[in-house]
């Protein structure tokens, strides 16, 4: 037996259809604000996220699947998409007519050497969005407005928002200089991978999960007091917008996400129960002001946001919001004989053509063996097709759950089944033609 490869998982049944619906519903939300799809490759040239993610990120530092293809050259599968959506931005030249702000969402796979554990994965799932070209605090409050709506919108409640600025290049280099000050004179104790990082970006030091390092970061010079007059001026304007709409947040000091290329404002979204924060963060994100030129492309700036649809769909699991079953069938088709299979894959298709979820057997099969699997697909009708009804253009239905059985003609089935969907799924007997759940009889 070939296991899967550790730290990714198989998604199927109910959870495929959390999936599917928990990507629906934020694509409705992106697309309420402007956003248009964007998808790129998963495979990437390494150098997009050395250079784009950033060389002091954890990310690039140990944790992407990079390799060398029979080119011999070095391509990576995506640790994030950001430097992705960038890349395209740029070799599209999606910037050309100067149509600002672009607006684009996305989900798909993404890719790193985690350790596994409870909420994560080496293979999971993001929903995220990008917006360039406008460089203000509206957009990046429009942007965390739009992360809440949509946490909102998939059900969530108590969703705590945490924020932090951490300036433009001028604060963090003042930052980064009082912070290596700082811990100096403690790296003796720290951890290795704080050593690396107090030479390459010690403002990672922050991030550190090493409890005594931690310990030690809670005394460290905090960036508030470093701020430039344009930093502190932007990050008080966008606080007053998210006051003014009502949207509750908490000031982080700590809070400096674990990508490089952030400045200005940088989010994150937690759900609050015991159970949630130990998955960690639902989503978070930021502003970023250098990445695109970096890359190769104009003085753009960008500001977005990714969800983890694991941990979304295993919080909404929890509540008891995300409980979508595989939808039972319409109509099973049971042809008696070999001679009827042939019509009866017409008839399945012209029956799906109505809109009907239609299933039938796919190989000679007893007829006592197709109604066997009919009910236990749920179908709610069976069409029998039998050499003497054929012969007179017609086939006996069947409705599954009263057991009464009538012969129909082949003509008539669009009209029979509307009428059946119709009566059984919304209007008590009503005559009608709704189906798939949606009854408009009753509207105006
Ligand atoms: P990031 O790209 O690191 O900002 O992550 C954005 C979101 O992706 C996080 O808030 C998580 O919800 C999710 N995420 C990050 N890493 C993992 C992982 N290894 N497994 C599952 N979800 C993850």
């Amino acid at each position: 037996m070939i296991n899967p490869v550790k730290g990714t998982h198989d998604i199927m049944g109910k959870e495929a259809n959390g999936y599917n619906d928990i990507v629906y519903v934020l694509s409705s939300v992106a697309t309420l604000y402007g956003y248009k799809e964007m998808e790129t490759p998963i495979l990437e040239h390494t150098e997009l996220f050395s250079r784009g993610t950033g060389s002091s990120s954890d990310i690039v530092r140990k944790e992407m699947y990079t390799f060398l293809d029979k080119g011999d050259r070095s391509l990576t599968l995506r640790p994030e998409f950001t430097a992705g959506i960038v890349r395209s931005l740029i070799s599209n030249k999606l910037y050309a007519d100067g149509n600002y702000p672009l607006k684009y969402f996305y989900h798909g796979p993404v890719f790193r050497y985690e350790r596994p554990q409870t909420g994560r994965y080496r293979q999971f799932h993001q929903f995220g969005v990008e917006m360039f070209g406008e460089d203000s605090p509206y957009a990046d409050a429009e942007t965390i407005i739009m992360a809440l709506h949509s946490l909102y919108a998939l059900g969530f409640k108590n969703v705590v928002l945490k924020i932090n600025s951490l300036g433009d290049e001028e604060t963090r280099s003042a930052y980064k200089e009082a912070l290596k000050a700082y811990f100096a004179k403690h790296i003796d104790d720290m951890c290795s991978d704080c050593h690396e990082r107090l030479e390459s970006n010690p403002l990672r030091i922050l991030d550190c999960k090493v409890p005594s390092d931690h310990e030690l970061a809670l005394s460290a010079p905090k960036i508030a007091d470093y701020m430039s007059e344009n930093s502190k001026n932007r990050f008080a304007t966008l606080c007053k917008i998210l006051d003014e709409n009502e949207i509750e947040y908490e000031v982080d000091s700590a809070l400096v996400r674990g990508l490089d290329y952030y400045s200005e404002v940088v989010f994150e979204f937690h759900y609050a129960s015991d159970k949630g924060e130990a998955l960690g963060a639902l989503g978070g994100g930021g502003h970023y002001g250098g990445l695109v030129k970096e890359l190769g492309g104009p003085e753009l700036c960008g500001v977005g946001y990714a969800f983890g649809i694991e941990r979304l769909y295993s919080l909404l699991t929890e509540l008891g919001i995300m409980n979508h079953e595989d939808p039972s069938i319409d109509v099973y088709i049971v042809p008696i004989g070999e001679n009827c299979l042939q019509k009866a894959m017409t008839i399945a298709l012209e029956v799906r053509s109505l809109g009907y979820l239609t299933e039938m057997p796919l190989s000679n099969k007893k007829v006592s063996a197709a109604f066997k699997a009919a009910s236990k697909k749920g179908a709610s009708v069976a069409l029998t097709l039998g050499e003497e009804e054929l012969a007179n253009g017609q086939l006996k239905m069947k409705d599954m759950e009263t057991g009464e059985e009538k012969v129909i003609d082949i003509v008539n089935i669009e009209h029979e089944l509307d009428e059946h969907f119709g009566a059984h799924e919304c209007c008590e007997g009503e005559e009608c033609h709704c189906h798939e759940g949606h009854c408009s009889c009753h509207e105006e």
